[in-house]
């Protein structure tokens, strides 16, 4: 429930206060890799890996081998022929001469295989719609027969579909209210013929509400209906479904442990490696516990089932790992908040009864990213706060992280894009922005993960998923709000974080806009807003514009015919967030779904169709990709004549494709 994706554009930024930022880029560096459809594809600096000890260097190689091994599961997870139908792309590409990829029909086929890459399947990442494709079905009945046999699939009816039929499997995770989330959903983590209502019935009775300490139900399981209509889930572990995958996964992860910087990191590892063995979520609650316990060593990783966006329900959680070390220097900043986060608990305007007495080890650090893997590649977050369950946050603390060179990277790359240009009202805010965007940002993503998340309580008794569909949607909303409303707290100057006490206005002036305009870019015209972040973002801004309409708070003007965002009173407007931050705890710890159902439809779905235009069209005057993702570096194992590890080298070279290419030809346990 607790990534923080990436906010619609980074726009250009430059802070000479930022002390913290990463190293600058060395000379040369080229951000961008590559860029199709809506894509741009980015690539990352891991700086300081140089200077991790060998022993280090060494775990991160191996936990990075373990997370390159899960690709496969997110794949099936996202779709049930999504792993052959990218077989059978890159068997007609890797077939494809050179001669021949000049045609139309060959380009426009490149494009749909590199957004199926990027999509880990068939549906776009973010909006869960499939993919359209602009290559015709005369030159793919062509490519497929020219195949050598071994290559061609067994049931090329249903890829044909899969690839031409726009309403086969048109979306892999539905949002829509009133209908039936699982049948509508394409997704594979439930099998055919399982309807929403059987679902809700197979974990209500599972589900005993006097549990304190609750497993999550259902996180890594497939839920089957057998033949005598009876449920069964499915569980993801040695032996069980994603069998061969989780096997090499396993077998890396204990590679890794005997490099574990601390016996109890040594001790979270091998908990991990019996929860994948075992299936057992008792097992995950052991581990979780442990990893969020242990903060001490600089290298950390996430691997497992984690976040459950991909699931209409909340529940299945899509495989994912990130490899990370601790940026020491940066983190002083993150350390300043939570240290600090009983205060922060204390003050803000949530009725007392749902504050937490006793805020429990948030642990917060920014972190620079080794690796990235399944459900946060090629897109990812900029900032994660883990484990999940409330629970478990509640009595042993939670990890929060920023991703420094990840937001370093956007943020590189943003320069110059003309976006700023064409959407910020007037010239003093441009330079607001310049100057404050990137510190704020970063602290807005802090507060939102090291604080936002982890505060608050549910009232004795509430279901933690009484809020259904809307669950995730209403947790973002709680978290953005708790560090917009403290990110113009004079707190943050008293702890040396801002040295101007207009600096919020930046990131409020950014989060107002992406929420009621430029966040729109990225939906199809005629479509809903669904994702929960974008929802969140959508809920927030648009009822501060309509509870400050009468004293003008907040105002969309024209200038010559143009829309923009206004804001007249900064100070009003972080009034209206702790207002709304106050209801929507209320709904949380009340559990009251009505009333956060009622918030989301009248706030955070509808689009006005003639603003939405307008937004297309100004972006498509710019030339800016509404979404980005990263390759990956290169890691590369260096032994001596005896063959002892004694280096690990990194290099940034590997483009999109030939990275694609050979994560399939060497991390594909589940297609061999
Ligand atoms: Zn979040």
């Amino acid at each position: 429930m607790n990534k923080l994706i990436i906010a619609a554009t980074v726009m250009a930024a430059s802070s000479p206060l930022f002390a913290q930022k990463a190293s600058a880029a060395p000379e040369g560096f080229d951000y961008t890799v590559d860029r199709f459809a809506d894509i741009e594809v980015l690539r990352y600096q891991v700086p300081d890996f140089e200077n991790l000890s060998l022993n280090q260097k060494l775990f991160v190689y191996y936990l990075t081998e373990a997370a390159l091994q899960g690709r496969d599961i997110l794949f099936d997870q996202n779709g049930r022929y999504n792993l052959e139908l990218r077989s059978l792309l890159e068997a007609i590409y890797k077939a494809t001469p050179e001669a021949q990829r000049d045609s139309a029909d060959f380009k426009a086929f490149e494009k749909y295989l590199k957004q199926v890459w990027f999509g880990n399947g068939v549906h776009h990442h973010y909006s869960m719609d499939k993919f359209t494709p602009e290559f015709s079905q005369q030159f793919f009945d062509a490519q497929v027969a020219a195949l050598p046999e071994a290559d061609k699939p067994a049931d090329i009816a249903t890829l044909r579909r899969l690839i031409f039929d726009p309403a086969f499997m048109s979306k892999r995770v539905n949002q829509a209210d009133g209908v039936d989330l699982i049948t509508t959903s394409a997704c594979n983590l439930y099998g055919p013929g399982v309807t929403q209502a059987e679902v809700e019935d197979f974990y209500a009775k599972l589900k005993d509400p006097d549990d304190a300490t609750p497993i999550s139900y259902g996180l890594n399981s497939r839920l089957v209906k057998d033949a005598d209509g009876s449920l069964r889930e499915d569980v993801y572990k040695e032996g069980g479904l994603y069998s061969p995958a989780i096997e090499a996964i396993v077998a890396n992860l204990k590679l890794a442990a005997q490099y574990a910087e601390t016996p109890a990191q040594r001790e979270v590892i091998n908990s991990l490696i019996t929860f994948y063995q075992t299936g057992d979520l008792k097992e995950f609650d052991r581990y979780s516990i442990l990893w969020a316990e242990d903060t001490d060593p600089q290298v950390d990783f996430i691997n497992g089932f984690i976040e459950s966006y991909g699931d209409p329900l909340g529940m299945r959680g899509s495989w994912e790992s990130i490899v990370n070390f601790k940026n020491i220097e940066a983190s002083a900043r993150t350390e300043a908040l939570s240290n600090n986060a009983q205060w922060f608990e204390d003050h803000s305007p949530v009725a007392s009864q749902f504050k937490k007495p006793e805020v429990k080890g948030v642990s917060a650090k920014v972190i620079t990213a080794a690796i990235l893997a399944g459900d946060s590649y090629p897109s990812t977050p900029i900032g994660i706060n883990l484990p999940n369950a409330n629970w478990i946050r509640a009595a042993h603390g939670s990890k929060s992280v920023t991703i420094e060179n990840i937001t370093q990277a956007y943020d590189e790359a943003s320069h110059g894009n003309g976006f700023n240009e064409e959407f910020v009202i007037d010239e003093p805010t441009r330079q607001l922005l310049d100057k404050y965007l990137f510190i704020t940002d970063n602290l807005h993503t802090d507060l939102h993960e090291c604080l936002g998340h982890g505060s608050g309580r549910l009232l004795p008794g509430v279901d933690p998923d009484a809020l259904k569909a809307h669950g995730s949607t209403l947790e973002e909303t709680r978290a953005d709000l708790f560090a917009l409303y403290y990110l113009a707290d004079p707190k943050l100057i008293e702890l040396g974080l801002l040295d101007n006490p207009e600096a919020y206005k930046a990131e409020y002036y950014k989060y107002m806009l992406n929420g009621l305009m430029t966040q729109l870019m990225r939906i199809e015209p005629g479509k809903d807003v669904e994702e929960a972040h974008m929802r969140n973002r959508k809920l927030i801004a648009e009822w501060a514009l309509e509870h400050g309409a009468d004293q003008g708070v907040v105002e969309l003007v024209k200038i010559n015919g143009k829309t923009y965002v206004k804001i007249n009173d900064y100070d009003a407007l972080r009034g209206l967030f702790g207002e709304l931050l106050a209801e929507i705890q209320r709904i949380k710890s009340e559990g009251d779904y009505e009333a956060g159902r009622a918030l989301v439809e009248k706030y955070a779905v509808k689009v006005d169709p003639q603003l939405h235009q307008e937004v297309l069209d100004r972006y498509a005057t710019l030339d800016i990709a509404p979404y980005r993702g990263f390759v990956n570096p290169v890691y590369t194992l260096v032994t001596d004549a005896d063959g002892n590890p004694v280096d690990v080298t990194i290099s940034y070279n590997e483009d999109y494709v030939p990275q694609m290419l050979r994560y399939s030809a060497t991390y594909s346990p589940l297609t061999k």
